[in-house]
């Protein structure tokens, strides 16, 4: 399908993207997203990190086509959500959050049906291969309620992928899942993200989307607070403010301190951004005093984003 056109930078473009439940005013308006502006490059991996609530699952599940958007715009593989859905639902898998599967098909059925569902000709199947690569090879003939939690996980992320979407989406995939299955649904991930398959996935945990993801967007409550590559977010959670109020008015800086982060504020303090993990405050005041500034007062600022998430681990632990 995509060999015809030009492959999207983009694998996924939301556009002031809002969701209000119960608008119609039966139950309590309730916002969900409250404009959301995503650009998910393609071939990346990309989490959406927030706490619960924050809006995760209602943006994906108007991306797959499950929950009716209130405003805005949804783009996926170039095609638009609202002029060609099905072209949307061909470029994508999607594991949805909650397991859903019918008990009596065994893995082998479940991949049938839904690659005849998406109308993948016989010839063009391998379902074999996809249970294979994750794990479920000895388990293809079982039924699905003789499979453990874990394993019927996986099985949803083998259906999702029976037409071969450019696009995996993976709703809190491992929440609740031991050790070895998120090892072993990382490394399958991970070797699709290498053939090309651009990866997104939402999860609470910081350390997930940090040891999986290229790019990590922060949600909460319905907004975006934050998308940087995973390297640039870690190091801005990293960093800190000293603010130094001095005894007296200083003119300029003393040549000594060139070396640091440092700003003369209008109030007359002296504001060093550093990296917590590299620099302790105690070592900064004391060049601050060898520089012969006098110290009145200070304090310590913490980048916003840490605030969030404190929050966010809190409530995930
Ligand atoms: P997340 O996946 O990040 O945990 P959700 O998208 O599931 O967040 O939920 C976002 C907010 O929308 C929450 O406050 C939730 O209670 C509310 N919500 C989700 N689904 C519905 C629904 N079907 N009806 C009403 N409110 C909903
Ligand atoms: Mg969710």
């Amino acid at each position: 399908m995509n060999d015809q056109k030009t492959l999207p930078d983009f694998a996924i473009e939301l556009r002031d993207l809002k969701k209000t439940y119960g608008a119609k005013g039966k139950v309590e308006e309730k916002k969900a997203l409250r404009g959301v502006d995503l650009k998910i490059p393609r071939g990346s991996i990309f989490g959406l990190l927030g706490p619960n609530g924050a809006g995760k699952s209602t943006m994906i599940n108007i991306i797959s086509g499950l929950v009716n958007k209130t405003s805005g715009q949804v783009n996926v593989w170039g095609y638009d959500l609202d002029k060609k859905p099905r072209e949307v639902a061909a470029a994508l898998g999607v594991v949805p959050q909650e397991i859903n599967m019918d008990p009596f098909f065994t893995p082998r059925e479940s991949m049938e049906l839904m690659a005849g569902f998406y109308g993948v000709p016989e010839k063009e199947r391998h379902s074999d291969e996809i249970l294979e690569a994750l794990g479920l090879g000895d388990k293809k003939d079982a039924y699905v309620r003789q499979l453990s939690g874990g394993m019927k996980r996986r099985l949803m992320v083998a259906k999702a992928m029976v037409h071969t979407p450019p696009i995996l989406i993976l709703d809190e995939p491992t929440a609740g899942v031991d050790v070895e299955l998120r090892r072993q649904l990382w490394e399958y991930v991970k070797e699709l993200n290498a053939q090309g398959t651009t990866i997104v996935l939402t999860t609470h945990y910081l350390e997930e989307a940090q040891e999986m993801c290229d790019q990590i967007a922060i949600i909460n409550h319905g907004e975006v607070i934050a998308c940087e590559e995973t390297d640039t977010l870690l190091a801005r959670l990293d960093q800190k403010k000293l603010i130094v109020h001095p005894e007296q008015s200083i003119s300029s800086l003393p040549e000594e301190l060139n070396d640091l982060d440092i700003e003369v504020r209008n109030d007359d303090a002296l504001v060093v951004t550093f990296r917590a993990n590299e620099t302790r405050v105690m070592d900064l005041l004391n060049r601050i005093r060898e520089a012969g500034i006098r110290i009145r007062d200070l304090a310590t600022e913490e980048a916003d984003l840490e605030d969030v998430f404190v929050s966010m681990t809190s409530e995930s632990n």
